[in-house]
């Protein structure tokens, strides 16, 4: 794999986000977990993108999306660059505004999306649609009255538009402004949260000792503890900053989830 270069601290840093059109089923094997802890995803482009950097990301746009609004399915944190590959963290799975047109083939730089998602300013909208029997969970409508199947319907909808902004939300805050998290709350040793000292303090309680460890207990700690002498958002603070900003979302994009009957 390409070797890895540290972000740039740069405040003028000009560089920019990547934009690709892609199906769900180009981007499969390149979710998160799909990969190995310490694989990276990467994306075949022709040359070597010079506009972006290694910290910037890259967006999937689906343009089969129903209705007239692309949407983006997935995106990551670019890793590293080099001729004819773009490496990324892992595509995450979502669903999105695009806010850019996505180009119909290669790739196209696009200003870095998170602040425009974040924007007081942002209008948008993206479409998705949902199946009756999806709805129903598999179960064949058929089989069951409509009233049942109209209820189901509204559930799933309600359920889909909460997804929408919550990914947008987790994708469009800026984690650079949150707490850094400095103790680590365990619940037993089966369940671990990374907290900033005033969470910590609030949330002492939970933390007990028990019979529960989880099977992974020792790899888990380690890894939780490196984490944390790395440095990374307190864990309850950034749950927070998601729901707020996924609540001022609801006013700022229009979500239309169709019904393919
Ligand atoms: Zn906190």
């Amino acid at each position: 794999m390409g070797v890895r270069t540290v972000p740039s601290e740069q405040s003028e840093d000009r560089t920019k986000d990547v934009l690709i059109s892609a199906t769900a089923g180009d981007l499969a094997h390149k979710r998160p977990l799909a990969l190995d802890a310490d694989e990276d995803a990467y994306w075949r482009v022709a040359g070597t993108p010079r506009q972006t950097a290694p910290g910037r990301r890259v967006w999937f746009a689906d343009r089969d999306a129903p209705g007239d609004t692309d949407r983006v399915i997935g995106w990551g944190e670019i890793t590293a660059l080099e001729d004819g590959r773009l490496y990324f963290d892992g595509a995450r799975d979502v669903c999105l505004p695009c806010l850019d047109d996505p180009p119909s083939r290669g790739f196209t730089y696009v200003d870095p999306v998170a602040p425009r998602l974040r924007d007081e300013g942002l209008q948008a909208s993206v479409t998705v649609s949902i199946t009756p029997r999806e709805a129903l969970g598999g179960t064949d409508p058929m089989d069951v009255d409509d009233e049942t199947v109209e209820d189901f319907l509204a559930i799933e909808r309600n359920s889909r538009r909460k997804d929408i902004l919550r990914d947008t939300a987790r994708a469009a805050i800026d984690e650079s402004t949150l707490p850094e998290a400095t103790s680590l709350l365990w619940i037993d040793r089966a369940e671990v949260y990374t907290l900033c000292g005033a969470c910590f303090h609030e949330d002492r309680e939970a933390m007990w000792t028990g019979s529960t460890e989880n099977p992974n207990y020792r790899e888990l700690r380690e890894h939780m503890q490196t984490k944390l002498q790395q440095g990374t958002p307190c864990t309850n603070c950034r749950a927070d900053r998601i729901r707020a900003l996924a609540d001022d979302l609801a006013e700022r994009i229009d979500v239309e989830v169709l019904v393919d009957r």
